[in-house]
């Protein structure tokens, strides 16, 4: 094994950011892109941000989709190289999310401080505990009052069912805002209004029992120092074992938006988070130090830059070194495909890679052959698991309002359900074309995208369909009953996938009941 190669992939992070809405995701980013040189001013990751009203979507997510630089950031701290994918922030494209984080080896959890653990965190949580996603946790906006630190400790504790090891502590909140004291190097680094687009000046004071901290502290320093011995004792020890296993969370306190306390958190980051881990496919594990390159693609984007209306396909390297022009083993349509013109996401540029080691993100240009969940390898028959797709549980009748489009339409359909972008499914006793989805903006989108890129004006329509499930069965025999009996609610989605269409949960569980030979699943694999 070449060392220099083995080291190159020890100096990888590839995380993505979980947080609800408003918590300050963007914000932090813009910090960290900051620290890593990657911006000249925080402030540009994004436009001005729009209401999360729905009639905003298209023009907000145009605003971004400009910017390749919103989906993967790569940037260069301290010796190491950290990519950044991002996760839509809207719950209706959850599913995107999930997938975005089969592609990272670790999560940051941004928490508002004054709201403490929020409905989507503890969603985005779960699906890292599918996983056991190594989870780094960042309490936001201290410049503000917050509630009770011990409290919010304790909530992360409870509700996200992770125990909580407070690397620093803050010294008081809103404008009483002094700092955080770090628990293990015994430092107070000193809160300095007004730094929010610099980098800011690291003033420490060792010490808490001290002139200087006593005089930064001034009436509060008794109180903070009787808070900061019962911290000590009523909360959990740093573990780096327990954190890698998923079971720790170790915290940071900070403002965002005052960027202030984001370096010590982007420094336990590249010291503790996770390097490229090994990733499983049906046939083997596949270790990042292989000499041999391989990927999968998790994430399709359309429109990436409006001028050229391409499609970019993002693969996650999971083993070896891409280099530029080689070729590679497309394995699910069986065909070697040379990769001239991958792009990278480097310091906010889309240029060109000449090289991409395991646990980079690099785009594909997608004419149309790439599909989420494709692997792609120097030759071996490998297929990366656990890319899934969720049942949806929105669904609508596509009716044409030029029954002459319906090529197009069948076309679009096709290529958004390969993207993820939505689901289709086509009944088996009618001509009906059915869209599913997992949140209503999906169909917005599906909607806008049919008609901006295919030409495609269509009606959508309320349909009796509570949930899908996609069936199997071992025994051909009762396969065919079942398709007979069944065959009103039976669907075929677009890769060809039996699946049955329930009116009703009800309806569901009662044909699960009465069909005990067939296996309804709820999510499947790409
Ligand atoms: P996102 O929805 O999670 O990406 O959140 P944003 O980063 O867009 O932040 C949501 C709002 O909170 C914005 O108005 C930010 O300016 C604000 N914000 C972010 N961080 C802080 C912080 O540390 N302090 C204060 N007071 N506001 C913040």
């Amino acid at each position: 094994m070449n060392s220099d190669f083995s080291h190159k992939i020890q100096q990888r992070r590839t995380f993505a950011i979980i947080s609800h809405p408003d918590a300050g995701k963007t914000t932090v980013t813009e910090k960290l892109l900051l620290f890593g040189n990657a911006i000249q001013l925080a402030g540009s990751v994004k436009g001005k941000k729009g209401p999360h009203a729905r009639s905003d979507w298209m023009s907000m997510e145009r605003e971004r989709g400009i910017s390749v630089t919103s989906s993967v950031m790569q940037f260069p701290y301290r010796n190491r190289t950290v990519n950044l994918l991002d996760t839509p922030g809207h719950e209706d494209f959850s599913e995107d999310t999930y997938r975005v984080l089969t592609a990272v080896d670790s999560a940051l959890m941004v928490i508002d401080g004054a709201k403490g653990v929020e409905d989507r965190t503890i969603k985005l949580m779960n699906v890292c505990r599918l996983r056991t996603t190594p989870i780094l946790s960042f309490i936001n906006k201290l410049d503000r009052d917050i509630r009770d630190p011990i409290e919010v400790m304790d909530e992360i504790e409870k509700v996200l069912d992770i125990q909580a090891a407070p690397i620093n502590w803050p010294l008081a909140s809103g404008k009483n805002f002094k700092g955080v004291y770090n628990l293990y190097t015994d430092t107070i680094h000193v809160f300095t209004q007004g730094q929010g687009h610099t980098i800011p000046d690291d003033i420490q004071i060792k010490g808490l029992d001290t002139a200087e901290a006593h005089a930064l502290l001034g009436e509060y320093a008794e109180e903070i120092r009787e808070e900061i011995e019962l911290v000590r004792g009523a909360t959990h020890q740093f573990d780096l074992e327990a954190y890698l296993k998923g079971e720790l969370t170790p915290v940071f306190f900070g403002t965002a938006l005052g960027n202030f306390g984001v370096r010590e958190m982007l420094d336990g980051f590249v010291e503790w988070a996770p390097d490229p881990q090994p990733r499983a496919t049906r046939e083997r594990q596949v270790a990042p130090i292989e000499e041999k390159f391989s990927g999968f693609v998790f994430k399709i984007q359309a429109n990436m830059d409006p001028k050229h209306r391409d499609r970019i396909a993002f693969m996650r390297v999971c083993s070896g070194t891409y280099n530029r022009g080689m070729k590679v083993k497309h394995v699910r349509i069986g065909k070697e495909i040379k990769i001239a013109d991958a792009v990278t996401f480097m310091a906010g540029d889309r240029s060109h890679v000449e090289e991409a080691i395991a646990g980079d993100i690099i785009g594909l240009h997608n004419h149309g052959t790439i599909q989420i969940g494709d692997t792609f390898t120097e030759g071996e028959l490998l297929k990366f698991t656990g890319i899934p797709n969720f049942a949806p549980e929105l669904f609508r009748r596509i009716r044409l309002k030029d029954p002459l489009k319906l090529k197009q339409l069948q076309k679009g359909l096709q290529q958004l359900s390969e993207e993820g972008s939505t689901q289709v499914f086509f009944p088996q006793e009618s001509n009906d074309i059915i869209v599913g989805a997992v949140g209503v903006l999906q169909f917005e989108v599906v909607a806008y995208r049919l008609r901006d890129e295919y030409k495609v004006d269509a009606i959508y329509e309320n349909v009796n369909i509570t949930t899908a499930r996609w069936v199997e069965s071992d025994s051909p025999r009762e396969m065919e009953h079942f398709r007979r009996k069944a065959s009103t609610n039976l669907a075929r989605d677009g890769s060809g996938h039996l699946t049955y269409l329930a009116p009703t949960r009800v309806n569901l569980q009662l044909a699960e009941e009465r069909y005990p030979d067939i296996r309804f699943y709820a999510t499947r694999e790409h």
